[in-house]
């Protein structure tokens, strides 16, 4: 055992907070590697140290290995936490960590090697007859191979990059006219996106649901999980909306999948913290594929199980955490998670950059808010647009939605939009009340962008009057509103 006493966070935003308070909680010093442009921003703040690593375009600072290497050793750090995202999943920054001395905390690079491949993963699941979703992932690469694969499996066929993520990287084919071409883009934008143009394929699953098990594996390798999340409600394959447990799991079903999520992560030799995804249809499920890593939506799992994932990870790198034998988990009412974004969601969710002006989360039970970003800081084109995510718990799925609702109808971000709206209105639809949502829930129900609210257009108007009035030098404020409709009254009516 190594006792960490500086973590370096190889990371940024709302996980890099996260991190800090996890090790502030341990008593152990942090380091933020940061490119230049995050200095106005709240890790920056709270972190013991801060090192610039590089610019703000990533392949020149929060992607390159050796810069970060070379940050967590200038500052004295014993370990690195790469968040998720970035490195998080690269096993040859794991490798490099380890070759430098410093600890990595999550899994180790040959665990990341054979799990988090896309590939390798499927392999070790096919060998060990674990349920795997049809499909192609053969060597071979030639159009010619893979057109007769499509064939084989039957349409609707999906295409992905064998080096993708984050929901990239994915084409559909529905009709076999259009396969040649679909099959040559994914090839193409592979090779541009992720370096490498290898694809694989699969059947696409019309009605299927996104379920996951938490795993953990502690500092002796023993494997338990940490039960499901359900991740259904999704918008170009990213997901938006979480949930701890799955509506949709009867107990056998919950017990089946667990089994086999932990069955892969110990024919991995995991350790650490990890997440195994699954597709459910029809009562069948199938393996979706290992994230190695913290998931961005881990509070929901927290929040029903009363723990501490990322403690329990860097508690598990020193190599002081260990299951009690005794300890028996049972998941406790309810927890919902919200990704909000700067986007306008009056405008199909087009990103929105600024300096956040108020920014005030309610304060009440149960509530909780993840967040990278203050009053004053500065939302940018550089990175991910999520500003922040809010969490909650209560006794009951329906509760939960309910706080859920109320909980972000009483936030306030101004500076940039956001889509707090477009986010009520999900959690307001029936078919989200009724848990029976699939992945393909938003482009059934949300596929074009939220109607902008009439007061809205109409204080709009009035704004761009009264600046071109102001502008011009001429009617004041209260001469420039025709007084028969009052903007206030009408837009306090609105809300
Ligand atoms: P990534 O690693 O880019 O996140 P995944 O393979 O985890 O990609 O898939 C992301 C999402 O895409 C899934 O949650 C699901 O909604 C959709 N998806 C992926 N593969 C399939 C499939 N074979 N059938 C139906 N939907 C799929």
């Amino acid at each position: 055992m190594k006792q960490i006493r500086r973590v370096a966070i190889a990371n940024r935003g709302e996980v890099a907070v996260r991190i800090i308070r996890a090790c502030e909680e341990l008593g152990i010093e942090t380091v933020l590697l940061h490119s230049d442009a995050d200095i106005q921003t709240r890790a920056y703040r709270l972190a013991t140290k801060t090192i610039c690593i590089g610019p703000a375009t990533t392949a020149l600072s929060y992607l390159n290995i050796e810069a970060n290497i070379n940050g967590a050793l200038a500052a004295g750090a014993d370990a690195v936490h790469p968040g998720f995202g970035f490195l998080s999943e690269n096993a040859d920054f794991a490798e490099q960590c380890e070759k430098a001395g410093l600890i990595f905390i999550g899994p180790s690079s040959d665990a990341i090697r054979k799990l988090g491949d896309k590939v390798s993963f499927k392999n070790l699941a096919k060998k060990a007859n674990l349920p795997l979703i049809p499909g192609y992932e053969g060597e071979n690469q030639s159009v010619d191979v893979l057109l007769t694969e499509v064939e084989k499996i039957g349409l609707p066929v999906i295409v992905k990059a064998a080096a993708g993520g984050g929901g990239r990287g994915m084409k559909l084919i529905r009709v076999m006219a259009d396969a040649k071409d679909l099959i040559e883009s994914a090839q193409r934008e592979a090779k541009s996106a992720f370096g490498s143009s290898t694809v694989f394929l699969e059947k696409y699953l019309e009605q299927a649901k996104h379920i996951e098990f938490q795993i953990f594996a502690d500092s002796t390798g023993h494997v338990v999980h940490l039960f499901d999340r359900e991740c259904s409600v999704q918008r170009r394959h990213q997901k938006i909306i979480e949930e701890a447990t799955s509506p949709s799991l009867t107990d056998d079903l919950r017990r089946r999948m667990g089994e086999v999520a932990c069955t892969i992560a110990a024919l991995g030799k995991y350790k650490s913290a990890g997440t195994v995804e699954f597709l459910l249809q029809d009562g069948q499920f199938y393996l979706l594929e290992v994230n190695t890593r913290l998931q961005v939506e881990h509070p929901v799992t927290e929040e029903v199980l009363g723990i501490d994932l990322v403690k329990m990870q860097i508690l598990t790198a020193q190599g002081s955490f260990v299951f009690d034998s005794k300890d028996v988990r049972i998941p406790r009412g309810h927890s919902i998670e919200c990704r909000v974004y700067a986007e306008n969601p009056y405008l199909g969710g087009v990103p929105s950059t600024g300096k956040l002006g108020l920014v005030q989360w309610p304060e009440g039970p149960r509530r909780r808010y993840e967040y990278g970003f203050e009053s004053g800081d500065t939302i940018t084109s550089h990175y991910d647009p999520m500003i922040a995510k809010v969490i909650v718990w209560d006794e009951n799925r329906p509760r939960a939605i309910q706080k859920m609702i109320r909980t972000l109808k009483d936030s306030t971000v101004f500076g940039v939009d956001t889509n707090i709206p477009y986010l009520i209105e999900i959690l307001n639809h029936p078919e989200f009340q009724s848990g029976k949502m699939t992945t393909r829930f938003i482009e059934t129900y949300f596929a074009e962008a939220l109607k902008a609210p009439a007061e809205d257009a109409q204080i709009k108007k009035w704004a761009q009057q009264i600046y071109k009035n102001l502008k011009s030098g001429g009617a004041t404020v209260a001469s420039s509103v025709n007084e028969s409709i009052s903007p206030w009254s009408s837009f306090w009516r609105g809300v």
